[in-house]
Parts: C-alpha cells; structure tokens; sequence
C-alpha cells in the first residue's frame, strides 16, 4: 500500500532527525514521554498502549461522511448517495466521545501539543488502512483571524503541519482564508447552517489548487464547514478533495444500529464512490 510504505519511509527519517539532536535524546532520557491521558510512561507518540486501545474507533462507516452504516456490507450512506458531498473520501480514526474528545480539548484548549501529535499519527495509521491515491497537498481549514488572534493557535494548521511531514506530503498554508468569523454552528437547522457558512472561505492564490487535496480538520460534526471549504477548493480548480479529521460527532439519528441509519444506506463500490 502506497501510504504504509510512505509512513515506513517517514519513521526512521524522523528517528534519525530526532537522534541526531543530543539535546533531544538527553531530554527523553531525563523527561521520558508520558501518555496525554493517564501521565504514565508512552512510547515516541505520547499515548500509551492502554489508553490507544481504549479509544472510541468509528465501525462500519461510511466511505464518504464516515458516519454508521446499516450493514458492514455497505460502503456509502444513504445520505450521501442521494446528495453526494463535494468531497471523495473521509479518513478518521475516532469517534468524538470520552477519552477521544478529552485529547482533542486538551490540543485545541490547552495547547496541549503533544495531543494534537497524537491525533495527527492517529489519522496517519487510518490513512495507511486505506488504499487511494496519495493528496498532492494537505490544507487546514482556516480560522478567521480574530478567532486566530483569541486562540492563539489554528488546531488544523498544527495537524496538517504534522501529517504532512510525517506522509511527505507539501503543507499549502494561507491559500484557503476565512473571511467571515461564522457564528457558531450548534443549535442551527441544515439550512442556517449552511447559509452560515456560504461565502465563509475563499481561494488566496493566484495559481490553481493542486489536483488532490486532503483538507484537515480536528472534528467533524455536522460537516457544513468540509463541505464549504471543499466547495471553494472545487470551484478554484482542485479535482479531487478528500476530508481527514482525527475525530467524528455522530448524531443521535444516526448511531449504529438505528433504524433510520439501516434504511437509508446502499451498497455502492469504493470505485464509484470516488468517481462521484
Ligand atoms: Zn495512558
Ligand atoms: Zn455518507
């Protein structure tokens, strides 16, 4: 598989980088890295083996939103069959509750970064699961510059930095910009929601987006914010936009197991779910 053999490329690189400053391994020798979760000694990616097993993983999902799929014989939800997002693909590897939402608060709250590092190889290993072309380029979705000012920090511009350095794949910062501070997205209807969020984004480059993109995000909850930057990066020329986040909401009507969720999904190939 194209990504393993990226991720097994990228390893021993950043090893020896990481070997190669004295400072750094005399700073493990005498600060050995701990577990973000339960403060006991980690391995490199600072979660340890309990606390990585014990994190909520999305099942059966579908290919395209990653939401629950009725059947594991399913690739692509109902939803998303009848009204095909702009994107190809969503890669995530967790579902957004207790302790994976306790990692992603502390990296986005906290500043927390060794959290945020754990999240970025978290989407890495789901990437390596996954067979598809490689993203010529990986993009945050942005934060509005008073947002950015407030926070101090883009959570997405952190993961996309990591992931792309450690997938080797080339960091497109400050082409996708924010231009209107959206308010925010809980409590709206679909339809607020996305007049929320239209006209939120645009292109700031005078060249074409690369062919793939792969846009970050940390979470993804309803999805009206992938799907405007996707759209805007569509519109200015990217052929393909692939959404990798390290965590999914899933609504209450669409658990696993619901029977709303069953009814609505299709089986469809992998193939048609990228040609669409
Ligand atoms: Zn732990
Ligand atoms: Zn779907």
């Amino acid at each position: 598989m194209q990504y393993e053999k990226h991720l097994m490329a990228c390893q021993p690189q950043k090893t020896l980088q990481v070997d190669s400053h004295w400072w750094s391994a005399a700073l493990n020798l005498l600060l050995p890295p701990r577990c973000v979760l339960c403060g006991q000694p980690s391995g490199t990616i600072c979660i340890c083996e309990p606390c990585k097993a014990d994190l909520p993983r999305l099942g059966s999902r579908c290919l395209r939103c990653a939401l629950p799929l009725g059947s594991p014989r399913d690739t692509i939800c109902g939803a998303c069959i009848q009204n095909p997002p702009p994107f190809s693909r969503t890669v995530c590897p967790l579902q957004y509750e207790f302790p994976a939402n306790r990692l992603v608060q502390s990296f986005k709250f906290k500043r927390q970064l060794a959290a945020g590092r754990v999240l970025s190889h978290l989407i890495c290993e789901s990437v390596s699961e996954q067979d598809f072309d490689i993203p010529d380029m990986i993009i945050p979705v942005p934060l509005h510059k008073l947002r950015l000012f407030t926070r101090g920090f883009n959570q997405a511009y952190e993961l996309a930095a990591y992931t792309g350095r450690i997938l080797n794949i080339p960091l497109g910062a400050g082409v996708l910009r924010r231009q209107r501070n959206t308010k925010a997205q809980s409590g709206l209807s679909r339809k607020q929601r996305r007049k929320n969020m239209r006209g939120a984004f645009y292109w700031h480059d005078s060249g074409k987006p690369a062919r793939h993109i792969a846009l970050i995000d940390d979470v993804m909850t309803t999805g009206t914010t992938v799907t405007e930057c996707a759209r805007v990066l569509k519109r200015a020329g990217a052929k393909r936009v692939d959404i990798w986040v390290a965590a999914r909401a899933i609504p209450v009507n669409r658990q696993a197991g619901d029977p709303q969720s069953s009814s609505q999904t299709q089986s469809l190939s992998a193939n048609t779910a990228q040609r669409s």
